[in-house]
């Protein structure tokens, strides 16, 4: 065993702090990964507050981690000690079922193993997440990560980058493709730049007027704030796709109507509390569908690493010292974050 320090939450009311548990020793599979760098989610926060109503404490959160092997098992083919690594939202899955033979582990018939709050079958506990100092991982769930990138900024990759690129490549958006994405955060930076990077003319929509400039630099061509009526009423029956990650309820009923005929658009936000329903006459008249998306399979994360790696593209990040993670966590809630925080783990040392 191996002592571990990170931050965790011991209830849902109460702010993180420091916590030491334990890690596994490497299995003949596994990798020991130092965590360098670990983004922050918004599901850390729903989870870390209970918003889900599954929350198992104490809660590690992390799930967006990068970091160096510092140990591997006897069978580990894909990693030696030194290299770069990452690890996304699982750490296992039933490797049987008809989803995970597919590669889509995270549509596992018998549930993944998350990355955290998720049962360890190692230890017969609950999986630690990223905010942490250190992690032990299969390798079959454990990812790539090129050295020609800032790590820091490949770490949202993890799960920000992945929960964008698998559902813009199951909708094959493309070339020619009108593609709309709601909410400028984590997820929405990184479908900006990801949905441009595949060659579609992507545009944002916000509450926030004051993230124009960004938007466009990041590689919108246009840039909508939604609660201007005329200015939405302009893209009306114009869409091919639209990748919603917006983190709270609101009217889909606005977004539907900019679809184009056959139209979909795809919720990968997950709010505490429901959407209210959106009218049907919306959908019937155009053959359009809503539809949701969750993370991406291995394969398809590491497809989306060696993408970004290709294409340059890394998240927009603010890298913080882990004891203001609480002040981020507020921060997140207001929409003021350009784009991830991005947790600097060299900042644990001060807990050990
Ligand atoms: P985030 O950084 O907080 O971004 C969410 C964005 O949504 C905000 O920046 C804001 O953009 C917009 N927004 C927030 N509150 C809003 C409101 N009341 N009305 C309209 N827009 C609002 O969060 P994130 O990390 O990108 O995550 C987004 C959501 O996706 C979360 O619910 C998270 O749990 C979920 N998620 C799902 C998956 C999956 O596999 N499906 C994976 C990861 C995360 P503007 O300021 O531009 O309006
Ligand atoms: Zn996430
Ligand atoms: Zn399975």
């Amino acid at each position: 065993m191996t002592e571990a320090v990170g931050y965790a939450a011991q209830s849902a009311t109460a702010p993180l702090g420091p916590f030491t548990f334990e890690r596994r020793e490497p299995g003949p599979h596994d990798v020991q990964i130092e965590i360098l760098y670990c983004g922050i989610c918004h599901s850390d926060l729903h989870q870390a507050r209970d918003e889900w109503h599954n929350t198992i404490y104490p809660v590690v959160p992390g799930h967006e981690i990068v970091g160096r092997v510092t140990k591997v098992g006897a069978h580990v083919s894909k990693f030696k000690e030194g290299d770069l690594a990452g690890v996304g939202c699982m750490v296992d899955s039933c490797r049987q079922c008809a989803s995970c033979q597919e590669g889509l582990e995270q549509y596992c018939e018998n549930g993944f193993v998350p990355t955290y709050n998720g049962e360890d079958k190692h230890s017969g506990g609950v999986t630690y997440g990223g905010y942490s100092n250190v992690i032990v991982v299969d390798e079959a769930f454990t990812l790539k990560v090129s050295e020609k990138l800032n790590p820091a900024a490949v770490a949202p990759l993890l799960c920000a980058g992945i929960t964008t690129y698998s559902p813009l490549r199951h909708w094959r958006v493309g070339k020619g493709h009108k593609v709309g994405v709601v909410g400028l955060g984590g997820l929405g930076h990184m479908g900006i730049k990801i949905a441009n990077a595949m060659g579609a003319d992507v545009v944002l929509f916000t509450t926030s007027p004051g993230k124009r400039e960004d938007a466009l630099r990041l590689g919108a061509k246009d840039v909508v704030v939604s609660k201007n009526e005329e200015e939405m009423a302009r893209h009306a029956n114009s869409f091919d796709f639209i990748l919603n990650t917006v983190a709270a309820p609101h009217n889909l009923d606005a977004y539907l109507s900019l679809l184009k005929r056959d139209g979909t658009m795809v919720l990968v936000g997950a709010p505490a509390e429901p959407h209210p329903s959106p009218n049907v006459f919306n959908l019937i008249m155009k053959r359009r569908s809503i539809a949701g998306s969750l993370i991406g399979g291995i394969e398809e994360t590491q497809e989306m690493l060696d993408f970004c790696a290709e294409h340059g593209i890394t998240s927009d990040i603010e890298l913080i010292p882990i004891q203001q993670i609480n002040e981020a966590y507020e921060r997140m809630l207001k929409s003021d974050v350009k784009y991830r925080f991005v947790i600097d783990m060299a900042s644990l040392k001060q807990e050990q």
